[in-house]
């Protein structure tokens, strides 16, 4: 557009108030990351706690919390889906996995939490609690509604929950002489709301729905009451289950993945590529949404506005922006292709705005919330973390002691080890380790930098450790209270406000010299 002096409300005048964004990213040859800029103080009159964060991931999904966990194998699986979820923001679980552990992963992510439970494990009365034991095993659940066939649609007839067992050694014991049959039940038709009181009312853990034949049609859960209660600000969909991602490659045959992610309730698609535009892409996403057009897929990655004509031109819902900005990443020196974050930022998202009213995530190099603050002040709608979830509880592998300090690893997707992994041991999720034919390969990580028919393998990411973190669930409310305070400080109320400035010319910055970036750090300061 125009700077500052020239924007139509004339509120802030070049330099005495900073420069626009316009400016700053127009009229100079160089590129500028997150450390390299400061904004400008906007005009409080409103409280820290009227600050809203809503923002749209893709063009039919909103997350209240901003943040978006990154399909890495060193972070994204079930775990932090869940937890990132519950926290607002959405986890996208990695594809260095087989087909069937990643649909796995994200159907433990869609059966955590529920509203109606359509398809509850259900038994009949001539199982044995032995029986119900392995679906405890394997499920994570112990009630279950007991009906005449041992299937949903049967006659309900009773159930049985923990405490009905506990206490029995015998495990061959049929579930008819355990199962309680005095039941509390809501009747079809109902509403979630309803059944919800008569659950409360009802002091039991679970409530039966049938319909006028007595048969079972539905479940619900005490304990998902309870979820929806402690964390209020839970990203989910229809029928109360959470949002989840999946992230897929490029390869040719990579429909497949897709459509077990998609039969597993993934709600969005990543494509995974550090170069995202490629005929191997486009083509891929024209398919996907051709053959199932209700999914929302984002695109990427791409730092420049001709990358993203070519995936916003063939639907992608959502953009993915950052090449070589990650904090485990060696692509810039490597390759010496990619873009400053900041700049890739704002350029993508302002023309992903314009031409296609697409939102785009800021993928790679966010240390703390003030860089979240920024990546939202030029442009991305959310942002895609690594490092900074890597070595919380929620991130897969375990903790282990160095020099005396616990860490976990974290690596780049594009490490040695990474790619090694997606060849030969696609057969296990880091926590799992559970044994799979080695079959369906989509070699996940080398197919994101091209690398799958070379048999010299390039690095483009590094692989390492970072300290423990403790969990997200206490980071997470830590990192977006500081960006708060940021939108407080700018004067924006929410995400839209701060858009809409950023394109008005009302929110203005300074690019600062490495002495004033030194300057706002922590200085003359011993450390104790
Ligand atoms: P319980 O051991 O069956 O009493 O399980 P909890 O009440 O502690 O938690 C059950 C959780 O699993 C709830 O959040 C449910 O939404 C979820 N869930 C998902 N599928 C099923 C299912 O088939 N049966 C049951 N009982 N719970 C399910
Ligand atoms: P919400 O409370 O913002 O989700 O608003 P809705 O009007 O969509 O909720 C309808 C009913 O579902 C209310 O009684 C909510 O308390 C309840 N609810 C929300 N999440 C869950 C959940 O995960 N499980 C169950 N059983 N009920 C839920
Ligand atoms: P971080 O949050 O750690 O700064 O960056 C995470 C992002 O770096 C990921 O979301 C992904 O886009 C990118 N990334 C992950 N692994 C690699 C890698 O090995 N090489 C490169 N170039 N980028 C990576």
């Amino acid at each position: 557009m125009h700077d500052a002096s020239q924007a139509s409300s004339v509120k802030y005048f070049a330099p005495m108030d900073g420069w626009t964004a316009e400016k700053v990213f127009s009229s100079t040859v160089f590129g500028f990351t997150y450390d390299d800029l400061i904004l400008m103080p906007g005009h409080i009159d409103f409280g820290i706690h009227e600050v809203d964060l809503r923002s749209r991931l893709t063009k039919n999904i909103s997350l209240n919390t901003p943040v978006v966990s990154s399909p890495m194998d060193t972070v994204t699986e079930h775990k932090m889906a869940i937890a990132c979820a519950l926290m607002g923001g959405i986890g996208i679980i990695h594809n260095n996995l087989t087909i069937a552990q990643q649909a796995k992963e994200v159907s433990r992510v869609k059966r955590f939490e529920n509203g109606f439970i359509m398809d509850p494990s259900v038994l009949g009365p001539e199982n044995t609690i032995a029986d119900l034991d392995e679906i405890k095993k394997v499920h994570g659940h112990s009630s279950v509604p007991i009906t005449s066939t041992g299937k949903m649609g049967g006659k309900l007839i009773g159930i049985v929950t923990n405490r009905d067992i506990d206490f029995i050694s015998d495990r061959s014991i049929k579930l008819s002489s355990v199962m309680t049959t005095d039941l509390v039940t809501g009747s079809e038709p109902i509403t979630l709301a309803e059944a919800n009181s008569i659950l409360r009312e009802s002091k039991k853990g679970k409530l039966p729905i049938v319909n006028d034949a007595s048969e079972l049609v539905a479940l619900i859960s005490r304990n998902d009451l309870v979820k929806n209660k402690e964390y209020p600000l839970s990203s989910k969909h229809t029928n109360k289950q959470l949002l989840v991602g999946a992230a897929i490659s490029t390869r040719a045959d990579e429909e497949g993945r897709a459509k077990a992610l998609i039969d597993a309730g993934v709600d969005v698609l990543v494509v995974d590529s550090s170069q995202g535009d490629s005929v191997f892409q486009s083509d891929l996403i024209s398919r996907l949404k051709s053959n199932f057009p209700s999914i929302e897929i984002i695109g990427g990655n791409v730092v420049s506005g001709r990358q993203a004509k070519t995936l916003l031109g063939v639907g992608a819902d959502g953009l993915r922006i950052g090449m070589g900005s990650g904090s485990i990443c060696t692509t810039q020196e490597v390759t010496a292709v990619g873009r400053a974050q900041g700049t890739a930022v704002y350029h993508v998202s302002k023309y992903a705005k314009e031409h296609f009213d697409v939102p785009c995530i800021a993928d790679g190099g966010i240390q703390n919330s003030g860089h979240v603050m920024k990546a939202l002040a030029m442009g991305a709608s959310t942002v895609m973390v690594g490092s900074m979830f890597a070595g919380t509880e929620e991130t897969p592998g375990q903790y282990f002691f160095h020099n005396a300090v616990r860490v976990k690893n974290y690596r780049g997707m594009g490490s040695l080890a990474a790619m090694k992994d997606s060849e030969i041991a696609r057969t296990r999720t880091f926590d799992d380790r559970v044994s799979l034919p080695m079959t369906n390969f989509s070699e996940g990580s080398v197919c994101r930098y091209f690398a799958e028919h070379s048999s010299v393998k390039v690095a483009q990411g590094v692989s390492g450790a970072v300290v423990d973190k403790g969990s997200i669930k206490a980071l997470v409310p830590h990192v977006m209270q500081g960006v708060r305070h940021g939108m407080q400080d700018l004067g924006c109320r929410n995400i839209p406000d701060l858009h809409s400035k950023l394109y008005n010319g009302l929110l203005t910055m300074d690019v600062r010299s490495g002495a004033a970036q030194k300057e706002g750090g922590i200085h003359d300061l011993i450390a104790l």
